[in-house]
């Protein structure tokens, strides 16, 4: 704002805005009730706070009386212990004693359901339209609202729609007997003399249950596929329609869908789409719709909100090292409200405008600025949500003659999510309302101009601001590298630019790299796109034994002098590595999705896996580089420190063909071993830029040898070689169970007992409890079993689900199962594509057939049939802990569903097989959550989210009794398995004499 004169005017306003709601407060806040008294507590206890919220979220699944019962008990205690505010109802009718558990549940069951009331206008439609109909004859306009949080199907996706359309069917036959509200428009027919009298809003993702800005175009089309028939439907009641807006990760997808659509329709004016003055970006986007808008010659509508999911978007940039994209001072969300505002009211002679906020400074603010620019009142208008700040919609409706309230309605189940965003929005310490009415903050204080409260906070913020942490040796504090963000255009942009890049490199020869040069055989083999294996993406020299020999003697030579170098020299070296791949990215990205057929962000993940392995194993070196002293007796000085073991063989496998080559080459390497590598041949040519990576970093000659070749040929004389001190391992456990049956036995001329770090198998079960969120358990089930065609150690390849909701959730996987394609990686419409190679996919295919005949076929999706080694998506149910498809690691996407009676039996299930990697558990039940952590017995377990995509640093990775032997690639201990420990000590006691060292224990 910082315009004084109209600054103060909508102070004045503000001011006159309170005093004519003096004394009045809104329902949630009313102490006198139980919504208000538990809003008090909440605001008061923040961890009653998070426990009543998260029970409100879990309720709907409490469909028994014993379910309540215990989740009562574990979230809030025994009944002794309980918050007054949840025993009160109970108490107060006298009961607690004599009837227990029932009474309580009843009183709560009964408080939330009339909780969630407060906020929805109905369960169904006529029940909403009865609601909305009473709401008209008090003066109020309605936008209607369908609740649908999580879609996961076309099926779940078409029921959305159709709700609509019934819903405007329905309101077809009222609508023409509404009397229209008052108002100074020229209209008689229309609410205000302008306004339609039915104004509808639309979740858009809740239209398409694969919405996902990585396949940005598909989303839009079958989006705008639904939106399409809603928007005919809304015109034909001369309607309005307005498409909300989401999270960020789906707003470019929304805009676009909102363009189209005003392009099919650009006559019809009451097309309408929110933003979000949370979102730095809202400034742009909004100076492009109205350019956009004077371009095409259409009339537009903005409803301007600040937004609904600050936290959500916050945490998440955070976890996945994003900008993050909303404003972080509350102020600086008000001030771009105003400023959002003034642009579109500047602009009305094209954009309609729809104030969205209960704030009374914002709300001021919009009436001044519509009065200095002379906006007429058919060009904008006031929206609230309903059941939140009533004196403020009655305020509203005294002062400006027309509000609209957004009145959302459905199934109790989708309301809980909504339910949970506004208890969160309405005790929040930066809610307007809360300041306002809960915590009677000083007017002057919420009416300030929020420029000003905003520099004033980005000044403070300032001077508090604490230094950075810093990592060992002046490096930067270690943080995983950021995840691709397909948000955002130029991402989206990057992957088919690196692939047709990538493209006309193809067939290259690559020769093996021996101490510092290139070394060509006659033997050679190909690598080809499993999705089209006519395409080559390789032709690779093969290592016999002769070379591998010579890799292992550079290696022996180069020893000496590479261990004896500093360990921070060595870092050095990763981390230039880590720059070098950091620059390629997208271009090693798109070699993984030609190479072994991996969806662009798997292939993105792997490769930002690498960089972390390099960056995390070079800090990690650094600070055991140093020697501790250990023991504090004076006179004597012993010191613990590691050295290297000697030629370390690296043997890696295909399916993470850049991360978990890098991290184990980067661990031997840091550690001050030398290499000898051999990549998978499926995934040779990524494995020889890895040759380029430290070729660009400069290590020195022999320090890492890169010799592909074929395991029958030159495997055993890798693993048996005399010289070689180390063998780091990652595939079958078949494999890794040979290999250390060799190492074990000592050759000639050796000199070290071999040291084995081995990463084998899986068969990773999820737990689904009896009041696990659906919503969010099946497409985490889905994508950790399918995603890069279930070929990942960590995949889901058994799903446990309690009998209570075994069907539900089977529907619904399946369900969404069907919306997804099979198809070439390479395009992100794709969920699935291609398996590694021909072999992988008959023996995938076989487990599939006895799967078939152990259990019940549950889903088979369709392939391509153009030649690409496709395996379809494959779910079997009615399967039992004894069956092959439960016990044996298939790696490939087959997933065995099974039906468990209870919690106890669904943890003896998953803990049945000889492998302990990764497990998941979708649980809302505090106890099984605990006791899952306890019983749970895998490498990596992963509560409530999906079992793949561990980061280095933050879930170091790596299973123990046949999934490994209990190394943890990415953790605090993974390089002392590369090193020995050594302990020098010295007496340093001379004639009586010991130089007295600041951490000796004191002498008295
Ligand atoms: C009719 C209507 C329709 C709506 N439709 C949508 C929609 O489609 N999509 C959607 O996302 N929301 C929608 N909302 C919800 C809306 O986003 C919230 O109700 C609104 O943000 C609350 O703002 P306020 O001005 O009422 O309150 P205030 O208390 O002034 O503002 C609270 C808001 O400030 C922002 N905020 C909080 N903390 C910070 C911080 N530290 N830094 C920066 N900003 C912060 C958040 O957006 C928070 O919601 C709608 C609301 C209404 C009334």
């Amino acid at each position: 704002m910082n315009n004084s004169e109209l600054n103060n005017r909508v102070v004045a306003r503000g001011r006159e805005f309170f005093s004519t709601i003096s004394g009045e407060k809104p329902s949630l806040f009313n102490k006198g009730a139980w919504m208000g008294k538990v809003m008090d507590w909440s605001m008061k206890n923040e961890t009653f706070k998070i426990q009543m919220f998260r029970f409100v979220d879990v309720f709907p699944s409490l469909t028994t009386g014993k379910l309540l019962t215990d989740h009562i008990r574990e979230y809030f205690g025994e009944e002794k212990d309980m918050p007054p505010v949840l025993s009160t109802g109970a108490k107060v009718a006298g009961m607690l004693g004599s009837f227990g558990g029932a009474v309580l549940n009843k009183v709560l069951t009964t408080n939330i359901q009339e909780m969630a009331r407060q906020f929805i206008v109905g369960e169904n439609t006529k029940e909403a339209i009865k609601n909305m109909e009473r709401l008209r004859k008090d003066g109020f306009a309605f936008v209607v609202d369908v609740l649908g949080e999580a879609t996961l199907s076309e099926k779940e996706a078409d029921l959305y729609m159709n709700t609509y359309l019934e819903l405007l069917d329905s309101l077809k036959n009222e609508y023409r007997e509404w009397k229209p509200l008052p108002g100074k428009g020229g209209d008689p027919g229309l609410d205000w003399g302008h306004a339609p009298k039915v104004n509808v809003a639309v979740k858009p993702t809740a239209l398409f249950c694969l919405a996902n800005p990585q396949d940005f175009e598909g989303s839009v089309v079958a989006i705008l596929n639904r939106v399409r028939k809603i928007a005919r439907k809304v015109m034909e009641l001369n309607g309005f329609l307005c498409i909300d807006m989401e999270s960020y990760r789906h707003k470019d997808i929304i805009i676009e869908v909102y363009r189209r659509l005003k392009l099919e329709y650009p006559a019809y004016p009451h097309l309408g789409l929110v933003l979000q003055a949370y979102l730095v970006d809202t400034d742009k986007d909004l100076a492009e719709l109205l350019a956009w808008a004077r371009q095409e010659k259409v009339q537009i509508s903005i409803r301007l909100v600040k937004g609904a999911y600050w936290d959500y978007e916050t945490v998440k940039a955070k976890q996945n090292d994003w900008k993050i994209p909303v404003w972080t001072i509350k102020a600086e969300s008000d001030a771009a409200f105003e400023r959002q505002a003034r642009l579109v009211l500047e602009n009305s002679d094209i954009c309609h405008f729809a104030c969205a906020s209960h704030n009374i400074r914002t709300i001021s603010a919009v009436m001044e600025l519509a009065k200095e620019l002379n906006v007429p009142d058919e060009r904008y208008e006031f929206q609230v949500l309903y059941g939140m700040a009533e004196p403020v919609r009655k305020g509203i409706l005294k002062v400006a003659g027309r509000i609209r309230l957004y009145c959302p309605y459905g199934d109790m189940v989708p309301g809980m999510g909504y339910l949970v965003r506004r208890l969160l929005e309405n005790t929040a310490n930066e809610s307007f309302l809360r300041q306002s009415f809960a915590e009677d903050a000083q007017i002057e204080k919420l009416l300030e101009d929020p420029e000003v409260t905003a520099e004033r906070e980005r000044a403070a913020r300032a001077a508090a601001r604490k230094p950075e942490q810093k990592g060992p040796a002046g490096l930067s504090r270690f943080n995983n590298e950021a995840m691709v963000d397909f948000t955002r255009g130029d991402h989206r942009a990057e992957f088919p630019k690196s692939i047709a890049g990538v493209r006309k490199q193809l067939g290259r020869s690559y020769p093996l790299f021996i101490n510092g040069r290139e070394v060509k055989t006659a033997d050679t083999i190909p690598s080809v796109n499993p999705n089209n294996p006519s395409e080559v993406v390789g032709v690779i020299c093969q290592a016999g034994t002769v070379e591998v020999g010579e890799a292992i003697a550079s290696a022996k030579a180069a020893f000496p002098a590479w261990r004896d170098t500093d360990p921070r020299v060595r870092a050095e070296y990763l981390v230039k590595a880590a720059a070098a791949a950091r620059r390629r990215a997208f271009e090693l990205s798109a070699w993984q999705v030609l190479e072994i057929g991996k969806q662009w962000d798997q292939a993105y993940g792997d490769v930002t896996e690498a960089i972390d392995f390099l960056e995390y194993y070079a800090r990690e070196m650094i600070t055991l580089g140093t020697p501790r002293r250990i023991g504090h007796a004076p006179g004597e000085l012993n010191h613990y420190f590691y050295e290297p073991k000697g030629v370390a063989a690296v043997i890696s496998p295909w399916n993470f063909p850049l991360a978990i080559s890098l991290g184990m080459v980067s661990a031997a390497i840091v550690a001050g071993n030398c290499v000898v590598f051999k990549p998978s041949g499926l995934t040779s040519v990524i494995g020889w830029h890895i040759v380029e990576l430290f070729r660009e970093a400069g290590l020195p000659e022999g320090v890492f040898n890169y010799t592909p070749g074929r395991g029958s040929v030159m495997g055993d004389f890798l693993v048996d070689s005399p010289d070689v001190s180390l063998i780091a391992f990652t595939g079958s456990m078949e494999v890794g169970l040979r290999i250390i049956d060799r190492a074990a036995k000592v050759h000639s001329g050796q000199e070290n007992v071999k040291k084995i770090v081995c990463e084998m198998g899986g068969k990773n079960a999820i737990i689904i409890d009896d009041d696990a969120d659906l919503d969010e358990a099946v497409p985490h089930v889905l994508y950790s079993a399918f995603g890069f065609q279930g070929q990942k150690c960590s995949a889901c390849s058994r799903v446990i689900v309690l009998d209570a909701v075994y069907d539900k959730f089977v529907e619904r996987l399946v369900s969404m199962a069907r919306a997804t394609l099979v198809g070439p990686s390479e395009d992100p419409a794709h969920y699935m594509g291609a398996v590694a190679d021909e072999k992988a996919m008959k023996t995938i295919k076989e487990y599939a057939e006895i799967g078939k005949k152990e259990g019940r076929l549950l889903y088979e999706s369709k392939v391509p049939g153009d030649g690409g080694y496709y395996v379809p998506m494959t779910i079997i149910g009615g399967i039992n802990p004894e069956h092959r498809i439960a016990q044996e690691e298939i790696f490939g996407p087959v997933l065995a569903v099974m039906r468990a009676k209870d919690f106890d039996q669904a943890i003896a299930w998953a803990n049945s097989t000889r492998f302990a990697l990764t497990g998941g558990v979708f649980s809302r039940s505090p106890e099984h959550l605990t006791k899952a952590r306890r019983e749970f017995r895998v490498g990596n377990l992963y509560l409530n989210r999906n079992n793949t995509g561990a980061l280095v640093g933050r879930q170091p990775f790596g299973g123990s009794k046949m999934s490994g032997v209990g190394t943890k690639a990415g953790g605090p201990d993974y390089l002392l398995h590369f090193m020995d420990p050594r302990v020098v000590t010295e007496n340093t006691m001379r004639r009586g004499f010991a130089p007295v060292e600041e951490d000796d224990d004191p002498v008295a």
